[in-house]
């Protein structure tokens, strides 16, 4: 099982160097250079699993070489032990809507679900065995206090983390600057999530730095994230028992639709991966129209969809030009020289046989929450509200799956204005409101962030 850069594909890589590369030499994605496709008769075995085999069996796939697979199911028991919920994730009908809760995990979003395994494998892998791993990892509020939460304290590992400053909501800070032990580093830089994330790739595209500091990633961009990820969609799908199911995705960086995109892919007879966007809808554009243009951020109550360079869209991107690798390093220069580039029409098409997309504002996020718990007492987060409202834009398409993608209390402040209600902190958060929180603010520069890391290790 080998895998490729999405700009070069005679680059060969094993799981292990993508997993501690994270982006690939030039700035491609990885990709398997084979996905397992399952026919029905094994889709019908899979459908009988728990979620914890579910995982093993499709994340063997991607791995073969380097994890056995009992060992692989322990550090997935393992991995999920603290999750409230046995079965990980929850599928929940509320009115018309099929709710799929994935944030029973440590820090209340669906980020910890692959987080956590990530945090085992660094350990399994031994990759930090005869030296020190520092991780860089930019987050929009949830990638970070997931990511703490699974590499705090592990051996011989240090976890440098970039948000931007005052620009992710009070909880998702506080869980992030309060939780983790002394491998873990918090940056507030004064930028948003968008240059947090270039800061990181223009560290991981200096050899020498990342190099020098034994640099590894956990971003969404790494491979092994969006495996985790397959996984629910095949769960769910199995759960409710119907023939025609979309899902509806709350999507900022394109990874965690990207998971149902290759689920799809594997075999799992998928209709159509709905994209919701906020404000902030690259995407939603790019699907119906073609031309891939960032904008400049724009702050919203969902600030982990604030995002406009969805850096994942590069991997579909890869198979929508008929795996032409050229052709998306080619696109990739446009967008780094002239900040954008268009799509053909039969491009679009494509894109189009598995994807829809819908933008949702503030106002209806907010009229949205507020009618959800008017109808049926339940209090849902913003960017899964942005979920249910795409999917209200294509009741046509018969049973449609929201990803619920993290919990409320992380987003109190607009639950509050939605509803007007205080919500009390779920019991697994292990969350200390009066610890001190620690963090350093950084100016919005690779050269700062490099110093300051350089200072910690
Ligand atoms: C990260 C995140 C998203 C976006 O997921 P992507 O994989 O980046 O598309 C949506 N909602 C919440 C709550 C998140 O934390």
């Amino acid at each position: 099982m080998n895998y490729f850069s999405t700009r070069n594909k005679s680059l060969k890589f094993s799981f292990k160097d993508i997993f501690l590369r994270g982006l690939a030499p030039g700035g491609g994605l990885f990709l398997p250079t084979k996905i397992k496709k399952y026919n029905k008769e094994d889709l019908n075995i899979l459908s009988h699993l728990n979620y914890n085999e579910l995982a093993s069996e499709i994340i063997f796939n991607f791995c073969p070489n380097e994890i056995k697979k009992n060992e692989l199911s322990s550090l997935i028991q393992k991995s999920y032990n603290c999750f409230k919920n046995k079965e990980v994730v929850n599928l929940k009908k509320i009115g018309d809507i099929n709710l799929l809760e994935l944030y029973h995990g440590p820090t209340l979003a669906f980020k910890d679900i692959a987080m956590q395994v990530i945090g085992n494998m660094y350990d399994h892998l031994q990759v930090a065995k005869n030296k020190t791993v520092n991780i860089v990892v930019a987050t929009s509020g949830d990638t970070g206090s997931a990511a703490i939460a699974a590499l705090s304290n592990r051996k011989n590992i240090n976890l440098f983390v970039l948000h931007p400053h005052n620009k992710i909501s009070n909880i998702q800070r506080k869980i992030m600057t309060t939780i983790g032990g002394a491998n873990i580093f918090n940056m507030a830089i004064e930028g948003s999530f968008d240059d947090c994330q270039k800061i990181v790739k223009e560290l991981f595209n200096e050899d020498s730095f990342r190099a020098r500091i034994n640099m590894s990633g956990v971003n969404s961009i790494n491979w092994a994230r969006i495996v985790c990820q397959i996984v629910y969609y095949f769960y769910s799908f199995f759960k409710l028992k119907k023939k025609n199911i979309s899902f509806s995705v709350p999507t900022g960086n394109f990874g965690d639709i990207y998971a149902g995109y290759v689920a799809k892919k594997m075999g799992l007879p998928i209709n159509k991966l709905i994209v919701a966007t906020n404000k902030n809808d690259i995407l939603q554009r790019v699907i119906n129209t073609g031309e891939y243009k960032p904008d400049t951020v724009k702050p919203t109550i969902t600030p982990s969809m604030d995002i406009q360079v969805a850096s994942n869209f590069e991997r579909l991107l890869y198979y929508i030009l008929d795996e032409n690798d050229t052709k998306v390093g080619s696109l990739m220069n446009d967008l780094s020289s002239k900040n954008l580039f268009n799509l053909e029409k039969k491009e679009i098409d494509k894109i189009k046989e598995d994807f829809k997309a819908a933008k949702v504002t503030d106002e209806e996020t907010l009229n949205i929450i507020n009618e959800m718990y008017k109808e049926h007492k339940f209090i849902i987060d913003p960017h899964t509200a942005t979920g249910v409202g795409a999917a209200k834009s294509f009741k046509n398409l018969g049973d449609i799956v929201v990803l619920g993608t993290a919990h409320p209390y992380k987003f109190s402040d607009t639950i509050k204005k939605a509803i007007g209600k205080n919500l009390d902190s779920p019991e697994h958060l292990k969350l200390n409101i009066d610890k001190k929180e620690t963090f350093d603010i950084i100016n919005n520069s690779s050269l700062e962030v490099k110093k300051y890391i350089l200072s910690k290790i």
